[in-house]
């Protein structure tokens, strides 16, 4: 059994050597529990967070301990009443080939509704914070304008593509004119920015002609400080995540919004999904239906290898995804 540590605490980005890949026994199955054997594993850059050492909305991750994130994976063995051999299940387990877990937050993954894979990514964890987010904080409207960053990613993808289905005007933001492309020609955005060549007020300007109404936030930073003076009247903010900060030793500054916010009498709220556990069901359901409609695409970027999997991670902060970072840690 194959299983990463984390052994130090990044500076920036991490590297390599904050890594370390250890062989030991598959861990044994006492009463209660389930074997996991690891075939998708995600990475996602609130993991970033969590290796700080720092309590944040999350518990830090341990030196010297195994990491943990989203896993798919079949049950290869169970002394768990509610778990059979041979179940797909998805749950926060270890970056590693197997994992032992009481069942404490496993889910059944129905292999015949869709690919598996996606149970990390469109309709899981990723599409889930996309859907209460922007419903439930951003409440589009038919004819509106929602402005997205970080527009190519996991969150983002799906964002765009729920605002298109409540009728809104979609403008991505994102690092690359192949993921732009992608987003206007393959999930139907109505514009694109490249925040990496262009000017991204400028643009703003020119591809809002009737401003803002929502802008659902993935990456804080002067991507954001750019969309505050373009509010509307009554505009809402979700603020889903800052990953221009992550790698970041001092906070950075800005503007002092609260102006923007207070000229357009302006909602921002901060929100992690989990507020939302409660409607879980409700959403899977929801984006497994559109996904099956036809009117939720997804794309995932894979890696192979479990080896593989902090060159994955460290790959979010350098956009090198398109759409969802999973690590196959073996085949299906
Ligand atoms: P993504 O799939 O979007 O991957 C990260 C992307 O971020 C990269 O591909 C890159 O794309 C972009 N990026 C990296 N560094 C920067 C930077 N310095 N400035 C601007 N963009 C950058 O990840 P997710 O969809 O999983 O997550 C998106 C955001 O949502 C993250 O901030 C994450 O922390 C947050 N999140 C929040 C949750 C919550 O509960 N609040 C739950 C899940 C995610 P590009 O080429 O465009 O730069």
């Amino acid at each position: 059994n194959r299983e990463f540590l984390l052994v130090s605490r990044p500076k920036g980005i991490p590297t390599d050597d904050n890594f370390k890949l250890q062989t030991n026994q598959v861990p044994k199955v006492n009463d209660g529990e389930v074997l996991v054997q690891t075939i998708y594993l995600s990475v996602d850059p609130y993991m970033r967070g969590r290796m700080n050492g720092v309590k944040t909305y999350t518990s830090p991750f341990e030196l010297n301990q195994v990491l943990t994130g989203g896993v798919v994976g079949r049950i290869i063995e169970s002394k768990h009443d509610k778990f059979k051999v041979g179940d797909i299940v998805e749950g926060r387990l270890n970056w590693a080939d197997y994992s032992v877990t009481s069942g404490k937050g496993l889910r059944k993954v129905d292999p015949n509704l869709a690919p598996i894979s996606t149970a990390l990514g469109v309709v899981g964890m990723p599409g889930l914070t996309a859907y209460f987010g922007l419903l439930d904080i951003g409440k589009p409207k038919a004819g509106e304008t929602v402005v997205v960053s970080g527009a190519a990613g996991a969150v983002g993808t799906v964002v765009g593509q729920i605002a298109k289905i409540h009728g809104c005007r979609v403008v991505g933001i994102a690092g690359s004119d192949e993921k732009n492309t992608y987003l206007e020609k393959e999930l139907g955005f109505d514009a694109t920015i490249n925040y990496k060549t262009e000017n991204v007020k400028a643009s703003l300007k020119e591809k809002c002609p009737d401003g803002i109404d929502i802008y659902f936030d993935n990456v804080g930073g002067e991507i954001s400080d750019a969309v505050m003076s373009l509010l509307n009247f009554q505009a809402r903010i979700a603020v889903c995540g800052i990953i221009s900060e992550y790698n970041n030793t001092e906070p950075s500054f800005g503007p002092r919004i609260q102006r923007y916010l207070l000229n357009r009498s302006a909602l921002m709220k901060a929100y992690i999904v989990g507020d939302y556990y409660e409607r879980f069901d409700e959403g899977y359901k929801q984006l497994g239906k559109w996904v099956k409609e036809g009117k939720l695409t997804y794309r995932e970027n894979i890696v192979n290898g479990l080896e593989n999997a902090p060159k994955a991670f460290t790959g979010l902060f350098r956009g090198e995804n398109i759409g969802k970072q999973l690590v196959r840690v073996r085949n299906e």
